[in-house]
């Protein structure tokens, strides 16, 4: 740019959305888009505009916001990521929403959260239900050292990470709550191969076999888990809710329900483990 960059004429000129080019100049002065709508003529410092060019090249060649800015809000809370982890995403927050539906405000609770990534779901519930333990498991060290560290951020003091595979590592106590968030993405599906996904980690996208490999696992295995009449939860592709309710069924699962994401699809499903 051969002007003198300024606020306005870098955000005009750089190639990407509006929003997009606000989040990501708004993250590199360390202001707030509102901010930045009051101070078009202001002129960029060369620093700023480099790195703000830089992002929104890499924007521009297809990487996500989030892994840009390292920063997403889910259930209103402010977490770190990475390209170790998946971007937290919406319809993740109707899963929680179901799972609290089920879970008493006012008493002691063990919740597992498995494969937790970020610890999106698990920072959620330690934050809705201070006087419940959450037990959060990944496969990934890195994605724990990303959960552990949005925790002691938000200083939440109830939640615990473990390296583990499934219920491979978890303790045998008994839990009230058991959430999940696999992969469940078929290994052949088109929509891989596009947009943000491509920078996720693979193997928090698509299991090891079919699409619902893991699902198979975590229903499977919930109810040696669960105390008597202890709910399990689990987010689902938008083709998958017959076959997941199939299997709730299969497991012993009792008062089968499932919830929307923001398109309108089943998107999540829960189950009462038998009393
Ligand atoms: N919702 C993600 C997608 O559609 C997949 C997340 C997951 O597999 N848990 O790409």
């Amino acid at each position: 740019m051969s002007e003198v960059p300024t606020v306005g004429r870098a955000l005009a000129g750089c190639g990407l959305v509006p929003l997009d080019a606000q989040v990501l100049l708004a993250h590199v002065l360390g202001r707030d888009r509102a901010w930045l709508a009051a101070h078009a003529t202001d002129v960029l410092p060369r620093e700023a505009a480099d790195a703000f060019f830089g992002l929104a090249k890499r924007r521009r060649d297809g990487e996500p916001i989030a892994y840009l800015t390292g920063i997403r809000e889910f259930w209103g809370l402010p977490l770190t990521v990475s390209p170790a982890v998946l971007i937290p995403r919406p319809e993740t927050e109707a899963l929680v929403e179901l799972a609290l539906a089920r879970l008493p405000p006012d008493r002691e609770l063990a919740i597992l959260d498995l494969g937790t990534g970020s610890g999106a779901i698990a920072i959620a519930f330690a934050h809705e239900r201070p006087r419940a333990r959450v037990v959060a498991t990944d496969r990934s060290a890195e994605a724990l050292a990303i959960a552990r560290d949005n925790a002691q951020r938000l200083e939440l003091a109830n939640v615990e990470f473990l390296r583990s595979d499934w219920y491979d590592g978890v303790p045998a106590t008994r839990f009230d709550l058991i959430a999940a968030n696999p992969p469940y993405v078929d290994p052949e599906d088109a929509h891989l191969a596009a947009g943000d996904v491509r920078f996720e980690p693979r193997a928090s996208l698509v299991p090891s076999g079919d699409g619902l490999a893991a699902l198979r696992t975590i229903v499977g295995g919930a109810c040696a888990h669960l105390v008597p009449g202890g709910t399990l939860v689990v987010e689902h592709g938008y083709d998958q809710a017959a076959a997941v309710r199939a299997l709730f069924a299969q497991a012993g699962f009792v008062e089968i329900a499932a919830a929307r994401d923001l398109a309108g699809l089943l998107r999540v499903a829960a189950g009462r483990a038998p009393v």
